[in-house]
């Protein structure tokens, strides 16, 4: 026998500092306990640390390998655990993970800090990019350059120490405030529900939306009452079909006074502050506004070119929302209702109003759209446009039971992990996402690192008699979230570190919606889920004539987020602001009409205080100029499944990540650069 000796790597009881032993290296959620992310934080800032000094202290000249490589590569260990906590605490978060992040975000603002701020870091990545010109690197070696020069500059790097200081301070405060606000937003989303005990309250209702009320109570021990909540998909169905006024009333101003109900979880003051200190901190660094600052990243580049984009389409849309009003207020006078329409009507008029002139509402397409189906939908056209596979597995470690897990193959060699999380729990914020356990790159020996992708929606829940059925909305947003999913999965990078600008980010997502209900593509996935009939294609061309129904609405309330984020970010003055006032006055400046709410009030606008939307709620529609035209170079060949367009557009954009310039990028893949006119006709706006 012989014994062969060989050097055992230490095991950590701490899951986060040990590699991850698991099928595909996902994060061991089994083992992974809250107590286990304090220490690993601790022990991730202080490798990263070493990392930073063994750079500074490099006796060898400055140079892309020793340096920017380094840099970029360093703080691996934070990163890892960084992306678990994030995930865990975006989606399945208590409050011990709570806890974690109000004691963390802090120390990881001075941590970035210590390193963004470092003088000595920065001669040697200043001495690297101003000989760039001769150093030989590839296109993507170029951008990481200039993208970490950037953002050295943008954090302070060059200002002098006392700037530096309140800098510090003021990204301090930053952090803890933001933190804050996203925690005050999901207890205040959990703690209101709508209680109903008579019968006679569920008039008008669907029998799916009661089924699905009733199992809510069930949940929350209330049996024989029905719940609905804050979360769309509880309560966008009573306010299309709830017969009583006076309930949709309370369910909805509970929605839009989230955050602003003067208790201990008030976000008014907290964006305030956010907002005053986002203005000191961009004069700091020597910018007019934070929108300057933010955007000039950006395709967009100047908040200029932002508001003139916005007011083009708004100055289409309004007058669209405004008939789509009358048309309602008439509906009302018919009826013999003696009111005048209100935000709360919206959804139940316009729900009528689709009906009488499409003969289709949602339950009639619902059965259609059972989840599964229309996974099998997404996976259908992933597969026909880039040939990819994606496989069932259970033997993977998940976060929680509601999470589904697919292995992503293509010609059968492995491209990543996807993993989705479909409905919503208290646990989970609202809105959907999609992030990553770990993106693909290069490692430092250049070995392929493959990515773990997560999707996360709130979605229609079971019920205790039905599957999830979902809304043709829904099935669009899932859609969506594949998209960004597909972009993680499809990239093709060698360095991390160069991110993809928000207003080009959500083309590889909206681009999906494109194929949703594409008749062809129904076809394949929207069955009935009790008899596995194919959708009537009576009911298709009904969908396809309702496409541009209500869509004043519906671009008059993003638009309206849209410019409120925009005039928070374009103040020049760090001002004390009364949030009321300030979002009510920059909602009469462009006209929006009393019956509208923007889509999200300041209150509970988590795209722009707490996550990375900050004058860049704008993105979504500016990417809609990007998809309507690439989806147009699909169409123009007479193939939306066309495999020469499908492998540019991989090639040219899902694979480059944030590796290229965007607008060099589109242009590689089409051929020009895109105008307006698709994205008007797409909105039946023209
Ligand atoms: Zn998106």
């Amino acid at each position: 026998m012989i014994l062969v000796s060989c050097v055992q790597k230490v095991k950590n009881d701490n899951p986060l500092l040990n590699d991850f032993d698991t099928p595909f290296g996902v994060p061991p959620f089994d083992l992974i306990k809250a107590s286990h992310f304090k220490p690993a934080y601790l022990k991730a800032f202080e490798e990263q640390k070493a990392e930073i000094k063994a750079i500074i202290n490099n006796p060898s000249e400055p140079d892309f390998n020793n340096t920017i490589k380094m840099l970029t590569y360093s703080g691996e260990l934070l990163n890892k655990v960084g992306r678990v906590f994030g995930a865990l605490n975006s989606a399945n978060t208590n409050d011990s993970l709570q806890a974690i992040n109000r004691e963390i975000a802090p120390v990881s603002s001075r941590h970035r800090d210590d390193i963004n701020l470092n003088d000595t870091l920065f001669r040697r990545v200043k001495s690297v990019y101003d000989k760039r010109d001769n150093l030989n690197l590839t296109g993507e070696e170029k951008k990481l350059l200039e993208d970490t020069y950037k953002d050295f500059v943008r954090s302070g790097a060059a200002l002098p120490p006392e700037s530096k200081e309140k800098l510090r301070k003021i990204n301090e405060e930053l952090s803890m405030l933001q933190v804050k606000f996203g925690q005050n937003l999901l207890a205040e989303t959990n703690g209101f529900k709508l209680i109903l005990d008579r019968k006679e309250d569920l008039s008008g209702l669907p029998e799916g939306v009661i089924e699905q009320a009733a199992s809510m109570a069930k949940s929350l021990k209330m049996d024989g009452k029905w719940v609905f909540t804050l979360q769309v998909p509880s309560m966008t169905p009573f306010l299309q079909y709830s017969d009583n006024r006076d309930l949709r009333e309370k369910l909805f101003t509970g929605y839009f006074m989230k955050g602003d109900n003067d208790n201990e979880y008030d976000n008014k003051s907290i964006i305030a502050r956010i907002a005053k200190l986002r203005v000191e901190r961009s004069k700091l660094l020597g910018y007019k506004s934070f929108a300057d600052y933010a955007l000039e990243r950006n395709m967009a580049k100047t908040p200029e070119k932002v508001f003139e984009f916005l007011g083009q389409v708004w100055d289409a849309a309004l007058p669209v929302a405004k008939a789509e009003a009358a048309a309602q207020q008439e509906l009302i006078n018919q009826e013999g209702g003696k009111f005048k329409l209100e935000p709360w009507d919206w959804w139940y008029y316009s729900e009528k109003i689709k009906k009488s002139k499409y003969d289709l509402d949602d339950e009639i397409t619902r059965p259609y759209f059972r989840i599964d189906n229309v996974m099998e939908g997404m996976f259908y056209v992933a597969n026909r446009l880039y040939g990819l596979n994606f496989t069932k597995r259970s033997d993977i470690p998940k976060y929680h039971p509601d999470v589904n897990t697919f292995e992503v193959t293509r010609d059968g060699k492995h491209v990543g992990i996807l993993m989705i999380d479909n409905y919503p729990r208290p646990s989970k914020r609202g809105g959907a996402w999609c992030g990553t356990f770990r993106s693909q790159k290069r490692d430092l020996n250049g070995k392929m690192v493959y990515p773990v992708v997560t999707m996360v929606t709130n979605s229609t829940m079971p019920s205790a008699e039905k599957p999830s059925l979902l809304t043709a909305m829904e099935a669009e947003t899932l859609f969506h979230e594949f998209g960004h999913a597909l972009n993680n999965l499809l990239s093709n990078i060698t360095y991390p570190g160069s991110s993809i600008p928000r207003d080009f980010v959500e083309l590889p997502s909206q681009i999906m919606e494109h194929w949703v209900l594409e008749p062809e593509v129904l076809k394949v996935y929207a069955k009935h889920y009790q008899t596995g009939e194919v959708i009537p294609l009576e009911i298709v061309e009904k969908l396809d004539k309702a496409s541009k129904f209500n869509m004043g609405f519906t671009t008059v309330e993003y638009l309206a987020a849209s410019l409120l984020d925009m005039e928070y970010h374009a103040l020049t003055e760090p001002v004390d602001l009364d949030i009321r006032d300030f979002e009510n006055k920059a909602m009469d400046k462009y006209g929006l009409i009393k019956e509208i709410k923007p889509r999200y009030r300041s209150t509970y606008f988590n795209h722009i205080w707490g996550g990375g939307y900050s004058a860049g709620y704008y993105s979504y529609i500016w990417c809609e100029v990007l998809d309507s035209d690439a989806f147009q170079a699909f169409r123009e060949t007479g193939d939306i499944f066309n495999p020469a367009v499908a492998a540019r557009f991989e090639k040219e954009i899902l694979s480059k990540g944030g590796s290229g310039d965007p607008l060099e990028m589109y242009v590689a893949f089409r051929g020009k650069e895109p105008g307006i006119d698709a994205l008007l006709e797409n909105r039946g706006l023209k």
